[in-house]
């Protein structure tokens, strides 16, 4: 199999019969290929359109949800029975056109990852919030990315089986790829309107986004040794407390004043100390965790109700 398609499908009975027309135009000439669309929990009509086509066409596959379980999880979903050696990840909504497949698997050939570059688009999300986000971005992960944030993802077999991608990190996978040191390139690829339906997007999206890229940097940073972060603030906050602490004690000992006499600083030594110990501990339950591995509870984030 040289090519698996993965498409995430929300609620989109609208979009899905132009999608695979223009899909099946566009992949005419790769001899093997599977698309796999993932009914992520659909309300409407997605499923029957999706079994319509499943039926007359063995090269589309389908699952679908029990319930609505959010992109990212729909695309692990698909990930985990694709069978392409190259995977290209886009959305189902008519927004990313099926012609850059060719260029995306053209630059395949000499790198892991290849990302886009969104152009196109207007309103004050692409206008303002991504730009804040990409610089975020190549600060936080010292890159050169253009567009962090990625939109239609083209990656190799060894890169899916490298990175675990829960939630909404999808979102991240260049990032990721970059840090597990895979050879990341970008596209440039116009975005088009939506066709039909409604976007998922809300306004909670930028604020989740931003925690998402915190996360990311955790991971990136911190990952193997959670108990270095955790470790250093905790012997800081013990190291201040304590001193706070010794100071007192040596001046009752000394000049025989009452510790209870510089109450606040008493009090803030003991916070501190305390929540020294604290950091100290989660860093070492940090890096017990961390040995085990997280992928072993991937497979209980969704639940398949039927796979064509
Ligand atoms: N999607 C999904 N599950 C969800 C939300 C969205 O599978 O819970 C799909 C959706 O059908 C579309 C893609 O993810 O194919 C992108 O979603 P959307 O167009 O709503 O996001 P936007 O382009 O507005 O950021
Ligand atoms: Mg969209």
């Amino acid at each position: 199999m040289i090519l698996s398609v993965i498409i995430p499908v929300y609620n989109e009975q609208g979009n899905i019969e132009y999608l695979y027309d223009e899909l099946r135009d566009t992949l005419k000439s790769i001899k093997t290929y599977e698309v796999i669309f993932v009914d992520d929990g659909s309300e409407d009509r997605t499923y029957e359109v999706l079994e319509r086509i499943a039926k007359k066409d063995k090269k589309i596959r389908v699952i679908k949800h029990r319930s609505n379980y959010g992109k990212g999880v729909a695309l692990q979903s698909g990930l985990d029975i694709c069978k392409g050696e190259n995977i290209i990840v886009m959305d189902g909504d008519g927004q990313h056109d099926p012609k850059y497949i060719h260029d995306y698997l053209e630059k395949l050939k000499s790198h892991d990852v290849v990302t886009s570059v969104r152009s196109g688009r207007g309103g004050i999300g692409p206008g303002i919030v991504t730009p804040i986000g990409n610089f975020l971005i190549r600060s936080l992960f010292k890159t050169d990315l253009k567009d962090g944030v990625g939109s239609k993802i083209g990656f190799t077999r060894q890169v899916k089986d490298n990175i675990f991608v829960y939630g909404n990190l999808f979102r991240y996978i260049p990032l990721l790829a970059l840090w597990k040191g895979f050879k990341v390139t970008e596209h440039e690829i116009v975005i088009r309107p939506r066709r039909s339906g409604q976007s998922k997007f809300n306004i909670f999206k930028p604020f989740k986004g931003f925690i998402d890229l915190l996360t990311m940097k955790f991971f990136v940073s911190y990952s193997t040794r959670p108990s270095h972060i955790f470790g250093s603030a905790g012997l800081i906050s013990l190291g201040i407390g304590g001193l706070a602490l010794a100071y007192l004690f040596l001046k009752k000992l000394f000049i025989g004043t009452a510790i209870t006499e510089s109450l606040p600083m008493f009090l803030l030594g003991i916070l501190l100390v305390l929540i020294g110990f604290n950091f100290l501990f989660f860093g070492f339950l940090g890096d017990m965790l961390s040995h085990d591995k997280l992928e072993r509870r991937r497979n209980e984030s969704y639940r398949i109700e039927r796979v064509i």
